[in-house]
């Protein structure tokens, strides 16, 4: 639509964020905390979060994978006492939705009955095919139970921020590369010693490097910074430690740190692990399944012979112990019971949050907004890039930068290109002009690109003011 980019009269930028006014929230009944749950903290069984469509659980289970038996009773419990809705998060734990306050209970008792446990303390994360994966520099997950048994042996206990994320990533195909993380140890490839890179704030790209140290060293590292982080305060994050004077009392950065920087595979589809084994990687469509759906797919995934299935990168659930064989009937099984599966699907570079109808703080219907995206802008959609779809400024579902993310307000849409629903758009548009706007960008890569350019290369070369005149011209 001609002249839809118009700045939105209630919307500010501070200091390079954009900024709602603080009336929407009472306006839009912007999702309040239960009395147990405070605000910054995770919304898990003991203290779920009020949600549009009632109580939302966060649920990280402390094994790398679920059983078919666990993962069934998990989606049994999910349509017994919420809604059914099961998603996948950015970081791969289960969000369930819709539960109410007289649930809780029952939905306690039945994960626990399953013996499903969820992960306390400090989450620390690694990529899913951990100590499977042949192509993998070190094995992670060893490194991360030695780090968590540090952390939990300190005494007294540091108290840190509910939402600290530390990632220890041992490279391979499905890496942590994109995800943020306040503290990082990344595998480096050294002819000698196995050496981790230890680096805060941010994402592969982006964190601070601080030291590259050999395994016991590297653990010692964190434990420095999380004392570093509990002096602070128990809400300090990694943006808040001081890496410079951090640099200062470890050994010298060493001029050439490879780490590994392969391109990562997609999670989606058959994921080779070596030459006998593999998995299946799905994506439940935009990240959400039914119980009712997902409990369809694991009665067949099961008779196939599937053993367990982990959370992935891309909002993905991997399924392992599946003969090759019958890996192309359980595809199409999968694409049936509601699953992306197909790595090239132009769905699943579509990151939209949950939206209108099932969070009180979104702005639009993101997922309908990720359908006509998909009608109208299918140029933007070649693998290269994700659009993340945010109902609100929150971020939610992609908190890492993306290269288009589209921002709910009250009165209309914000359009970021290269950073997060926080940062500072090149463009806002009115509340109609969301499907028109799709259409323009998708027009602009299509007439644009040039050979061999990917849709992403032909954004960044085209630059944010070429994006915000097209917009503005539709
Ligand atoms: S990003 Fe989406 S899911 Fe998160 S609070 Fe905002 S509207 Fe809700």
């Amino acid at each position: 639509m001609k002249g839809s980019l118009m700045v939105a009269a209630d919307t500010q930028t501070i200091n390079g964020q954009t900024r709602f006014p603080q009336d929407e929230a009472a306006r839009y009944g912007v999702e309040k905390p239960l009395p147990a749950m405070v605000r910054g903290a995770c919304p898990s069984l003991s203290a779920p979060m009020q949600t549009g469509d009632g109580l939302l659980v966060r649920l990280r289970p402390s094994t790398p994978g679920l059983s078919v038996r666990q993962l069934r009773a998990l989606a049994e419990a999910a349509e017994k006492h919420g809604n059914g809705l099961i998603e996948i998060t950015a970081r791969g734990n289960f969000q369930l939705r819709g539960m109410r306050p007289h649930s809780m209970a029952g939905l306690a008792a039945d994960i626990d009955r399953a013996g499903i446990v969820p992960e306390r303390g400090v989450a620390i994360e690694v990529p899913p095919f951990s100590g499977l994966d042949p192509s993998e520099s070190a094995d992670a997950r060893a490194l991360a139970g030695r780090l968590r048994s540090a952390i939990g042996s300190l005494d007294p206990k540091p108290l840190l921020a509910a939402k600290l994320a530390i990632i220890v990533d041992g490279g391979g195909q499905l890496v942590l590369d994109e995800l943020s993380a306040d503290i990082r140890l990344k595998a480096v490839i050294s002819s000698n010693d196995q050496l981790w890179k230890l680096s805060i704030a941010g994402t592969h790209a982006t964190a601070i490097p601080l030291a590259v140290l050999p395994g016991e060293q590297a653990i010692s590292g964190v434990i420095t910074l999380l004392d570093a982080l509990a002096a602070i305060g128990p809400r300090a994050r990694g943006r808040d430690l001081d890496a410079a004077s951090l640099k200062a009392q470890f050994p010298a950065l060493p001029d050439l740190v490879h780490s590994d920087t392969a391109l990562p595979a997609s999670a989606i589809g058959i994921v080779a692990l070596g030459k006998e084994h593999s998995a299946l990687g799905l994506r439940p469509a935009f990240g959400r399944i039914h119980a009712r759906d997902l409990l369809r797919f694991l009665d067949l995934a099961e008779t196939a012979g599937a053993l367990e299935i982990r959370t992935g990168p891309e909002h993905s659930l991997l399924v392992l112990g599946l003969p090759g064989d019958l890996a192309k009937d359980i595809l199409a099984a999968a694409a049936d019971c509601g699953f992306q599966t197909r790595a090239d699907d132009p769905a699943n570079d579509i990151i939209p949050c949950s939206g209108t109808g099932a969070c009180a703080s979104a702005h639009y219907a993101t997922r309908k907004a990720a359908a006509d995206l998909i009608d109208v802008g299918a140029d933007l959609l070649d693998g290269s890039l994700k659009v993340h779809l945010s109902g609100c400024t929150k971020g939610c579902a992609h908190p890492s930068p993306a290269m288009l993310t589209i921002v709910g307000a009250a009165t209309g849409y914000a359009i970021v290109v290269n950073g997060s629903s926080s940062s500072e758009p090149v463009a806002y548009i009115h509340k109609e002009g969301l499907k028109s706007a799709l259409a323009t960008l998708g027009k602009l890569v299509r007439n644009n690109k040039a050979a061999g350019e990917s849709a992403r290369q032909c954004l960044k070369r085209l630059g944010r003011d070429a994006i915000a005149t097209a917009l503005r011209q539709g």
